[in-house]
C-alpha cells in the first residue's frame, strides 16, 4: 500500500512535535535539577595553602570542590550553614600504622580529629602485598582515604627472616624486586624502622639500595631513624645520606630527642635538616604534639637479644651470663638516656596482665618484686617481654624541643597511631586528640603557630610530600576532603591516663564530598579511595641536578 504524502508530512509533524516537548521537558527538568550536590555557605575558608583566611562559598559535585565563590543555594540539593566556623581540607595524616583498617572500617578516631586521609606501612612494617592490601577498599569499603609505603622490615623478613646479618646479593636482588613490586602496585615509597627486629640489622647501604628503587618510581623514603636518643645528629645525617645517595626526597618520622641529656638540642637537629635542604635535597619530618612516645616495650632492649625473633631471645636469656649481659648492657642504654629509672616508661597494653595498664615500669616492679632498684625493673622488663611483651608509653620529651619542632616549616602534623578500639587498653591518646590537641592548645591557647600554619602542615605540606596532587588545599578540581570546625572549642579530651576520649568542636568531616562527621555524629558513609603513586619508573629529581651540574 502506498502512503500518501498527507500522511507522510503529518507523521514527520507529529514525531518534530514529539522530539520537541521531550527536548523541552528535558530542559525544564535540568533547569531545575540543582548544579551541585553539596554547598557550605558561610565559613571562614583556611585554604591548605597558609594563606590568610578568607569568605567564600565551596560548591561540590561528585566528590570534587566544583565551584569557589558566592554560590546561591537554590543551586545545590544540600546546604551547610557553617556560620561561625572554619572549613579547611581534610587532614592528612602521613604516618599511621593501620593495616587491620578492614577490620575497623569507621577509623572513628582518626575521622573524629578530621583526618581524611591515611599513610600506613611506616616504622618499616606494612603489607607486602601492595596490590592486594589497596585493592581490599573495593569490596571493604572505609570511611578514609588510604594510601601505603613499601616497609623495608617486611621485605627484609620475607627474604630473609629475623637474622642479624647482612644480605646476600641474591637475597638484595629479591627484596629490591619485593620493592619494585609494591611501588608498581601503588605503594608511595619506601619505610625503615632501623631500631626494630628486623630492620635494625640493615647497614645503610642495603637502605639505599632498596630505596634508590623506590625513588625511580616517584617515591619518598620515610624513615624511623636508627636512633631518636644519644646518637640522633648521627641518625638524621643517616637518613640525609640515604636520601641523597638514592636520589628520592627523605620524610623523618615523628621527629623528636628522646635523650634527656639531649633535651634543647633541637635548634641542632633542625639544623641538620635546614643544612641539607640548603644544598638542594628534599627533607622533611613529622611530628605529633606530645611529650611522651608510644612503642614496644622491647625496643629498650639491645638488639643482639632480639635477633631471630622471641623464642630465640628466650633461648639466650635462659642462659645466665647471657640474661645478666643484656641486663647490663640494657642498664647502660638507660644511663646514656639520661633517665635515673624507668619511672617514664609506663605500660599501654600488656596481654597477660591487664592490670598492668597506665602504670610505670617502676611501679610494677615495685608492685610485683616489692623493689625500686634498676636491676629488678630490668629484669621485670625481660619478663614481660619474655611473657609476650607489652606496648608502652614513654614520657621522654622535651616541651620546648616539641615547640621548637612543630614552628619549623618544614614540620607536619602526624598522629603515629593505628585504629583505636575504644575503651580497649591505655594506648598514647595522640590516636584520639594530635590534630584537635595541635588547634586548640598549640594555636588557640599558646599562640605558637598561626590557624592557617597548623592547616598547613596537616593539609597542603603532606599532600606536597607524599604526592597527592589534587588533595590538601581548598580549589576548584581537588577532591572535597574537608573538615568544618569552631576554632574557638576546638580541643582534645584524650589524656595520658583517659585516652579513649574523642576531641569536641569539629562538627563536620568530609570526604570526597560524603560527610562522614555530620552535626558532631558519625554517619555510615565509607567513600575513603585508596591513593596510589605514580607506579611508573619516574625521571628524578637527582638527574635534574646532576644534567645541570653537568652542564655548567
Ligand atoms: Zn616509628
Amino acid at each position: 500500500m502506498k502512503t500518501s504524502p498527507f500522511f507522510k508530512s503529518a507523521a514527520v509533524l507529529l514525531t518534530a512535535l514529539a522530539l520537541g516537548v521531550f527536548l523541552f521537558v528535558r530542559v525544564a527538568v535540568e533547569a531545575h535539577a540543582p548544579a551541585y550536590d553539596l554547598l557550605i555557605t558561610n565559613a571562614r575558608i583556611v585554604d591548605g595553602s597558609g594563606n590568610p583566611w578568607f569568605r567564600a562559598d565551596v560548591a561540590i559535585k561528585d566528590g570534587r570542590i566544583e565551584r569557589i565563590g558566592h554560590i546561591g543555594p537554590e543551586t545545590a540539593a544540600r546546604t551547610i550553614d557553617a556560620r561561625g566556623q572554619i572549613l579547611a581540607p581534610g587532614f592528612i595524616d602521613v604516618h599511621t600504622h593501620v593495616e587491620s583498617i578492614y577490620s575497623q572500617p569507621a577509623a572513628e578516631n582518626f575521622v573524629r580529629m578530621g583526618v581524611t586521609t591515611l599513610v600506613t606501612g611506616n616504622c618499616g612494617s606494612s603489607t607486602t602485598d601492595v596490590a592486594e592490601f589497596l585493592g581490599r577498599l573495593k569490596e571493604k569499603p572505609i570511611a578514609v582515604n588510604l594510601a601505603t609505603l613499601i616497609a623495608h622490615g617486611s621485605v627484609r623478613r620475607k627474604v630473609m627472616g629475623l637474622g642479624d646479618r647482612a644480605p646476600t646479593a641474591d637475597e638484595l636482588k629479591q627484596m629490591e624486586s619485593l620493592v619494585e613490586q609494591g611501588m608498581k602496585d601503588g605503594a608511595v615509597g619506601l619505610s625503615t624502622g632501623l631500631i626494630y627486629v628486623p630492620g635494625t640489622y640493615a647497614k645503610t647501604d642495603e637502605i639505599v639500595a632498596l630505596a634508590r628503587v623506590a625513588g625511580r618510581y616517584g617515591g619518598l623514603y620515610a624513615t624511623h631513624m636508627r636512633n631518636e636518643g644519644d646518637k640522633v645528629a648521627d641518625a638524621i645525617r643517616e637518613s640525609i645520606q640515604i636520601g641523597e645517595q638514592a636520589g628520592l626526597p627523605v620524610e623523618i618520622s615523628h621527629f623528636k630527642i628522646s635523650n634527656k641529656k639531649l633535651w634543647g638540642q633541637s635548634p641542632m637537629t633542625l639544623g641538620l635538616v635546614r643544612e641539607a635542604r640548603a644544598r638542594g635535597l628534599v627533607v622533611t619530618v613529622d611530628q605529633y604534639a606530645y611529650t611522651a612516645s608510644s612503642t614496644s616495650l622491647e625496643s629498650r632492649l639491645p638488639s643482639w637479644l632480639r635477633a631471630g625473633g622471641l623464642d630465640e631471645a628466650k633461648k639466650r636469656l635462659a642462659d645466665k651470663a647471657t640474661r645478666e649481659r643484656a641486663v647490663n648492657d640494657t642498664k647502660e642504654a638507660l644511663k646514656r638516656s639520661g633517665f635515673k629509672d624507668y619511672s617514664f616508661a609506663v605500660v599501654a597494653s600488656y596481654g597477660p596482665d591487664k592490670s598492668f595498664n597506665g602504670k610505670s615500669i617502676a611501679a610494677i616492679t615495685k608492685e610485683v618484686k616489692k623493689k625500686s632498684d634498676i636491676t629488678s625493673q630490668i629484669e621485670q622488663m625481660l619478663e614481660m617481654y619474655e611473657a609476650g611483651g607489652a606496648a608502652m608509653i614513654y614520657h621522654g620529651m622535651d616541651e620546648d624541643d616539641v615547640k621548637l619542632i612543630m614552628q619549623e616549616p618544614f614540620t607536619m602534623i602526624a598522629s603515629d597511631s593505628g585504629v583505636r578500639q575504644v575503651d580497649e587498653s591505655v594506648p598514647h591518646p595522640r590516636g584520639y586528640g594530635n590534630n584537635a590537641r595541635v588547634l586548640g592548645h598549640y594555636v588557640r591557647e599558646l599562640k605558637l603557630i598561626s590557624l592557617e600554619d597548623a592547616i598547613r602542615k596537616m593539609t597542603s605540606l603532606p599532600a606536597q610530600t607524599f604526592g597527592f596532587r589534587d588533595r590538601g588545599l581548598i580549589r576548584e578540581g581537588f577532591a572535597a576532603d574537608l573538615v568544618i570546625f569552631d576554632e574557638n572549642t576546638i580541643v582534645d579530651q584524650a589524656t595520658f591516663d583517659k585516652p579513649h576520649q574523642f576531641p569536641l568542636g569539629i562538627s563536620y568531616v568530609i570526604v570526597n564530598g560524603a560527610p562522614v562527621i555530620e552535626n558532631n555524629q558519625m554517619t555510615a558513609a565509607r567513600p575513603g579511595v585508596a591513593l596510589r603513586g605514580p607506579q611508573i619508573p619516574q625521571f628524578t629529581q637527582k638527574s635534574v641536578d646532576s644534567a645541570k651540574s653537568v652542564n655548567k
